[in-house]
């Protein structure tokens, strides 16, 4: 058996390995010291392994699921070898020796999982592979769990980008590959090479030409083989579906780096949760598809105007008519997710509830689609939509037929297949009943005959039928004269068996055998027959889920009395009554209310210099507005009173360090590191927001680099901007900088007590109230007042040397072009100075060539 085990263990040696053994998956040597440790459960051992005991753990196959799902969760992998034949076959085989065979049939991954139990419903599971070629990247991404695949081209700095947006469950990337770091599994390169991606891919599809699919870079086909060949490589066998790869580029959607979606947190907080983000709170959708669509869409915000207004217009649809939004709604939350059922079923993991899923969401697609026809003047979306909804009639019609209303999720019990849908079926079950009848008649009779009340016939898996008698009642039917044939003597209890017995059980038993593989055969007859509409069926859940999204939005809007978006086509952001969505939940909660506020960016006045003190409102009002430009291109209202905006085509938010401390790098490298990825990225049609950035250095280092900072967006990027900070001084800058506006949050001291007010007014703050924060946050009078002197103290020092601004004024301007010009040649000439080209490889002279072709 340690032969065998060894074998297939060198066949998933990166998995743990669960091992087959009658009702229990047994785990063995270093497997079982680490599930055992991760699942809480006894190490035991058994037997010797090279003179030394095999530590060993197991759990029961009926309960795995939970088990799985905890490894995974631990980031294992799992392999399931099963036994492929009975001890029967086995015997026959080799003798009564003969060990079971046993192979490994599949793979577990957390990028691989089709099962309920293992996913959440309201979130897509995604598997990603990056591939290489000719110096463009690319990333394929699939959704095992209802097919979805989509293979993207993405600039090699923007992989990380492109996988924060798909919050991979799974990257695989080639051994060989620069984006290693960024993998969780890694794959022979060959796996990865362009052409036999191609070839693999038109295996999959059974396809002469890709050219139906619309156009692949080399770089797609790599990426897309590989994640072809790993998901053959788990499944052993059964290959998940893909429906056809949907080829994205990624100037379709709004570019949001890693950095900026943890910042806004749109789809998880900072913390990693669902519950705080933006799609938190702007979610109403009622199904697992329209929650995952929703998700989609909120990570991808699209860039163009068509494709958002018509999603808008679908959302006006629903949010207009009340009455047919509760409707919708209705219907829809009592639909199964027949995107995942559909899953399972061609994994080659469904059973008879998948199916019977699949007939009662076609059937509520059929009749929502009978209702969306009788819409007059349809929006775009919608007539692309109805018709999708109202197909597989026939499929309807046989499910319906030959399912019970409810089948139960496993097959091994029987049962699902209706009455009435294959006669030599119900002759089996009338036979089988006939047989039970029969039984109990027996039952009847053996009571008289033999005088014992308390007799029963009962069945199990040992004996299968036989008599049963109380102890006490046992002795007559002992005797041999009785007819009966002692098997078994319990503690209270005798079982007996009797040939009449024997000849009906035996008949009930076959009839329900052949029940059961009656059923079995049904069962893979219409797997196959729902297989064969598998692409239009995929198309009918997109459909129910962009509903779902529509009328959500719909309810979301109405909700919170938002707006409808107007987008234009010149780089404008005007906002009358914006609102943060997350933060305004929670103000209300307790009982405040929340203030809104407009905001005004255009051509002329493009970048907003915001002053205030601490929590009066600044990082709130920033973000409110990169959230709104968000849900405008994802399709959605906004909320706000009213909010016209020109399209974005990268939105970038930067906090300063302090708040960012859960990080390993030294946060103010973090930060500066991430600043100079927007003043390198950021376009005129850019929207950036910038909180307190220089924050995380000295005053005078963070100073100096926020003044410089807000310049080169000023001067260079003109990008839409909101640049929140205490550093008073940077107000100096309205003075040189034509499209910059001052504007605060306004407070005001009270009796003492200091008022936030939350509410954005034009110039700057006039002072930073700093100790009357202090004294709001529970700080004791002793040391507030002793603040209050050190303030009065430093404040009369910088009177007299005029302050940290002190010189500024001599500051040349920065826009004029040919210092910065200047500066650049010099970091220049500095660079080539120092480099000694004698001592240089080619490949350290290919890199510096590289650096300085960046600089320059
Ligand atoms: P700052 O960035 O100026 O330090 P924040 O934006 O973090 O301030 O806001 C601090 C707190 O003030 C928030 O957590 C919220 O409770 C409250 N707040 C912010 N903006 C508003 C608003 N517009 N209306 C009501 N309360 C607000």
């Amino acid at each position: 058996m340690m032969t065998q085990y060894l074998g297939l263990k060198a066949e998933a040696q990166d998995c743990l390995l669960f091992y087959r053994m009658g009702d229990f998956f047994e785990l063995f040597m270093d497997d079982a010291r680490i599930a055992a440790g991760v699942l809480d459960i006894a190490l035991t051992a058994r037997g010797e392994h090279e003179g030394k005991p095999i530590p060993m753990c197991g759990v029961p196959v009926h309960a795995a699921t939970v088990y799985l799902q905890r490894l995974i969760k631990a980031g294992h992998r799992v392999a399931i070898a099963e036994q492929v034949e009975s001890p029967a076959e086995a015997k026959a085989r080799g003798g009564s020796k003969a060990l079971v065979a046993r192979a490994i049939v599949r793979v577990v991954t957390a990028g691989t999982l089709t099962e309920e139990a293992l996913l959440d419903a309201r979130s897509d599971n995604w598997c990603v592979a990056i591939g290489e070629a000719g110096g463009s990247v690319a990333i394929a991404a699939a959704d095992v769990s209802t097919g979805r695949f989509e293979i993207v081209e993405v600039a090699g700095d923007a992989v990380e980008a492109e996988l924060a947006r798909l919050g991979a469950a799974e990257v695989v990337a080639s051994e060989a590959s620069a984006f290693e770091e960024a993998a969780t599994t890694l794959r022979p390169k060959t796996d990865f090479d362009s052409g036999a991606g191609e070839a693999r891919l038109k295996r999959l599809y059974g396809v002469a030409t890709l050219d139906g699919f619309g156009q692949f870079g080399r770089a797609g086909l790599a990426a897309a083989g590989g994640l072809v060949a790993y998901l053959e490589h788990n499944a052993k066998g059964t290959m998940p579906f893909l429906r056809p790869p949907r080829i994205g580029r990624a100037a379709e959607t709004m570019a949001i780096d890693a950095a900026t979606r943890e910042s806004l947190e749109l789809t998880c907080t900072t913390g990693g949760v669902r519950k705080g983000s933006l799609l938190d709170a702007v979610d109403r959708t009622v199904t697992g598809a329209g929650a995952r669509l929703l998700g989609a869409d909120l990570g991808a915000p699209l860039m163009d105007k068509a494709a958002i207004d018509a999603r808008l217009d679908l959302v006006r649809l629903f949010h207009d008519d009340q009455a047919a939004r509760e409707r919708l709604r209705s219907t829809l939350r009592a639909m199964p997710d027949i995107g995942r059922a559909l899953g399972r079923l061609a994994a080659g993991r469904g059973g008879p509830r998948d199916l019977g899923q699949l007939r009662d969401g076609l059937d509520g697609a059929w009749s929502l689609g009978e209702r969306m026809d009788a819409i007059v003047d349809p929006p775009v979306l919608l007539r692309d939509i109805a018709p999708r909804l109202r197909g597989h009639g026939a499929l309807i019609d046989l499910l319906k037929r030959a399912l019970v209303p409810s089948p139960p999720i496993e097959a091994s019990d029987g049962g699902y297949i209706a009455a009435g849908y294959d006669a030599a079926l119900d002759d089996l079950r009338d036979a089988g009943a006939g047989g039970r009848r029969a039984i109990a008649a027996l039952e009847a009779e053996f009571r008289t005959t033999t005088g014992v009340t308390a007799l029963k016939i009962r069945h199990n898996g040992v004996l299968g039928y036989h008599v049963e008698v109380p102890a006490r009642a046992a002795d007559p039917l002992m005797k041999p004269e009785s007819g009966f044939t002692h098997r078994q003597t319990l503690a209270g209890v005798v079982r007996f068996n009797t040939p009449a017995l024997h000849e009906v059980a035996a008949k009930v038993s076959q009839s329900g055998a052949h029940a059961l593989a009656a059923e079995a055969a049904h069962l893979e007859e219409l797997t196959a027959q729902a297989l064969a509409g598998r692409e239009a069926i995929a198309a009918t859940a997109d459909a129910l889920a962009r509903l779902d999204v529509a009328a959500g939005l719909a309810e979301r809007a109405a909700e919170g009395a938002w707006a409808r978006p107007s987008l234009v086509d010149h780089a404008c952001f005007e906002i009358e009554g914006g609102r943060h969505p997350v933060v305004e939940a929670a103000v209300a909660k307790s009982g405040d209310r929340f203030v809104a506020n407009d905001c005004n960016l255009s051509e002329s006045s493009r970048l907003w210099l915001v002053t205030g003190p601490n929590m009066g409102g600044k990082s709130t009002f920033l973000r409110q507005n990169a959230l709104i430009a968000v849900l405008a291109q994802a399709g959605s209202y906004v909320p706000a009173t009213k909010a016209t905006l020109g399209l974005v085509d990268r939105l970038f938010s930067r906090v300063g360090a302090s708040d960012n401390l859960a990080r390993g790098r030294s946060t103010f490298m973090v930060e500066m590191v991430e600043t100079a990825a927007i003043l390198a990225q950021a376009t005129p049609r850019s929207f950036v927001i910038l909180d307190e950035v220089g924050r995380g250095t000295s005053t005078y280092d963070g100073l100096a680099i926020a003044w410089a900072v807000v310049e080169a967006i000023h001067e260079d990027n003109r990008c839409r901007c909101l640049f929140a900070t205490h550093y008073h001084e940077l107000t100096r800058l309205a003075e040189r900088c034509e499209a910059l506006s001052l504007h605060h949050v306004r407070a005001r001291e009270w009796k003492g007590e200091l008022v936030l007010l939350h509410e954005l007014a034009d110039g700057p703050a006039d002072r930073s109230y700093g100790l009357a924060v202090a004294r709001l946050a529970g700080m004791s009078p002793v040391t507030v007042a002793r603040a209050k002197a050190v303030l009065a103290k430093l404040e009369a020092g910088r009177a007299k040397t005029g302050g940290l601004a002190a010189g500024l004024d001599d500051l040349p301007l920065f826009a004029a072009a040919a210092q910065v010009e200047e500066a650049a040649c010099d970091v220049l000439r500095e660079d080539l100075a120092k480099l000694d080209i004698d001592a240089m490889s080619p490949r350290d002279a290919l890199d510096a060539l590289y650096r300085l072709k960046a600089l320059a």
